[in-house]
């Protein structure tokens, strides 16, 4: 999407460069990242040919019509009528549908575990009681 350190308004989230879904009209925010985005600086690594690496990369226009973009995002700020993403959504908790969208998403068998026990353990640090969904 628009992380690069040349962007003025991005503030570097990482977060429009996560895998998405869309149901009824309704896009849902994954834990996982693009595979082109440098998890520890939210900086996409492909920047200027990630439309020819990416085909599924969105320009801004095309996020904001679609609705990409977290409601906080700057890149929103004056969209009138604009539709937040559902972003903390309990992924793992869907159980077997997680795996199906994971599978559609093209996201690897490790990537799902190495999510799904970072997304527990930080769960458990926080005294929460989420199970990790195991489907
Ligand atoms: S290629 Fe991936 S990491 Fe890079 S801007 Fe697009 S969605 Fe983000
Ligand atoms: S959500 Fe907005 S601020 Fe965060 S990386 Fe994407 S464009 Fe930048």
């Amino acid at each position: 999407m628009a992380t690069s350190e040349g962007e003025d308004l991005c503030r570097r989230c990482g977060r429009c460069c996560c895998r998405k879904f869309v149901i009824r009209d309704i896009v849902y925010h994954t834990p996982f990242f693009c595979p082109h985005l440098n998890p520890e600086t939210r900086l996409c690594r492909v920047y200027e040919h990630r439309f020819e690496v990416n085909p599924q990369c969105l320009s801004v226009n095309l996020g904001l019509a679609r609705g990409v973009f977290p409601a906080d995002c700057p890149y929103t700020a004056g969209s009138e009528d604009y539709r937040a993403p559902v972003e903390h959504l309990d992924f793992f908790g869907l159980g077997k549908l997680a795996r199906q969208i994971a599978e559609e998403l093209e996201v690897s068998e490790e990537e799902f575990e190495r999510v799904r026990r970072e997304q527990a353990a930080t769960a458990r640090a926080q005294g929460g009681t989420h199970d990790a969904g195991q489907p």
